[in-house]
């Protein structure tokens, strides 16, 4: 099968947003083995719209248009499809009921052109929106398969997966299960990643595996189809085993979780809890925590010590240390990560402190890094980083490797 998405918004065209629907869409028909040709944006413009319909016809099986279904006057992809394709528009009953709960849920007042998300193709199944308002669609006429999804993606997102994939899998009259899953790690470059597994990846076929990084992090995306959904897990589980036993020591979670999500948990498991003396990092490190859900049971607190006083007049950092050694010091770690441990009565004291740039500090090179870790009673532990990049991605990543010290010293 043969795909084109066409993404329907003039605020795709203008650069106001970027095309990340077609890019997701993109993904998850990789993993159903439907090759997508083209994407194609075209802005909330009847004509040409109808256009990028005619063209799309002539060279796809499947033509998915994200974007357009909402209430007002420019969204007006249902429409257009429906004149090209020779489609009556018809209300759907349960629809238009689930948008009207909506507003009695939401406390506000139903306009009018709200009813118009209801209006559906006429013999499209319907793809509930969990999330919104606007349902979305599938129908084939003449032979092709047309889908429409909403343009935000936090409703397109869970429609496919709750219902679209499902859609497209009974089109393409699959029976076998695809099953996925997302090993997290940290710690180790992309490149190291994959030529420690390099074998595994040459000889890849069910289940596939896709590294990809992002943001100082590699992930690998396991798929395994088969017809069976214990027998695809058990593939799963067979290449898991083959990698983690490669490079598991950098391995820290699944899916959807994030190293502050993971350390939370950790941390909430264990019963311990956390304060930082934050330099380089302002702030970023408990502010990074604190997104959590559940932080407060585990974070104490936070100083940000930037200046030198506050590092010795709060936290206590030694005179001599600040003079000889500078605030960009190990010896400086240490004392801000015992300090904060104390004055806050945590189990864990952490510091940050380095240069991000852009000019040198104390004669000390962009991208110097320490990170201090007081742990109880154990001595205390210094890491120190060369880290490259912007002053903002020094400072993001000073934290993750924060994070991921002390989970490692925890998981320990
Ligand atoms: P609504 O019911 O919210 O009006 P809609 O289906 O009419 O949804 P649009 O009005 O086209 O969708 O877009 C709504 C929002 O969805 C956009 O402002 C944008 O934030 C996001 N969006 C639209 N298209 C895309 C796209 N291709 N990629 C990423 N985001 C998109």
């Amino acid at each position: 099968m043969n795909a084109e998405i066409i993404g329907v918004g003039s605020e795709l065209l203008l650069g106001q947003i970027a095309n990340t629907n077609a890019q997701y869409l993109s993904k998850k028909f990789a993993e159903l083995g439907i090759n997508v040709y083209y994407h194609t944006v075209v802005g909330d413009n009847e004509s040409r719209l109808k256009e990028a319909i005619l063209t799309a016809k002539k060279r796809a099986d499947l033509i998915v248009f994200t974007g357009g279904l909402g209430p007002t006057k420019d969204d007006l992809t249902k429409e257009t499809i429906a004149s090209e394709l020779g489609v009556s528009l018809v209300t759907d009953q349960q629809a238009l009921e689930s948008i009207e709960a909506y507003f009695e849920k939401t406390n506000r007042t139903m306009t009018p052109n709200n009813r118009k998300q209801a209006i559906v193709l006429e013999g499209a199944t319907i793809l509930p929106n969990d999330y919104g308002m606007a349902p979305g669609m599938g129908i084939t006429v003449r032979g092709i398969h047309y889908m429409l999804f909403p343009g935000p993606p936090k409703e397109l997102y869970p429609m496919y997966e709750s219902y679209g994939q499902a859609y497209l899998a009974e089109k393409l009259d699959m029976k076998e299960q695809i099953e996925s899953r997302v090993l997290r790690f940290f710690g180790i470059g992309e490149s190291q990643l994959e030529t420690d597994i390099e074998d595994l990846l040459d000889a890849q076929t069910n289940p596939t595996i896709a590294p990809l990084a992002a943001d100082g992090e590699v992930t690998l995306r396991l798929t395994a189809k088969h017809g069976d959904v214990v027998e695809a897990h058990r593939m799963l589980d067979e290449v898991e085993k083959q990698i983690m036993s490669r490079v598991g020591e950098f391995f820290y979670g699944y899916d959807m979780t994030s190293l502050q999500a993971e350390l939370i948990a950790t941390m909430r498991e264990q019963e311990v809890t956390v304060a930082s003396a934050e330099s380089l990092t302002g702030g970023l490190f408990s502010g990074t925590l604190t997104s959590i859900p559940g932080a407060g049971d585990v974070v104490k607190g936070s100083i940000v010590a930037y200046h030198t006083e506050v590092k010795h007049n709060v936290l206590h950092v030694a005179k001599e240390t600040l003079e000889q050694d500078g605030a960009v010091s190990e010896r400086c770690a240490e004392e801000m990560a015992v300090g904060v441990k104390k004055l806050t009565g945590s189990d864990v004291g952490i510091s940050f402190t380095g240069v991000a740039g852009p000019s040198k500090q104390e004669g000390k090179e962009v991208g110097t890094v320490y990170i201090g870790i007081a742990f109880k009673n154990e001595k205390t532990r210094v890491y120190s980083l060369k880290l490259t990049g912007s002053r903002d991605g020094i400072r993001k990543r000073t934290v993750n490797y924060g994070i991921y010290y002390l989970l490692q010293l925890l998981k320990q």
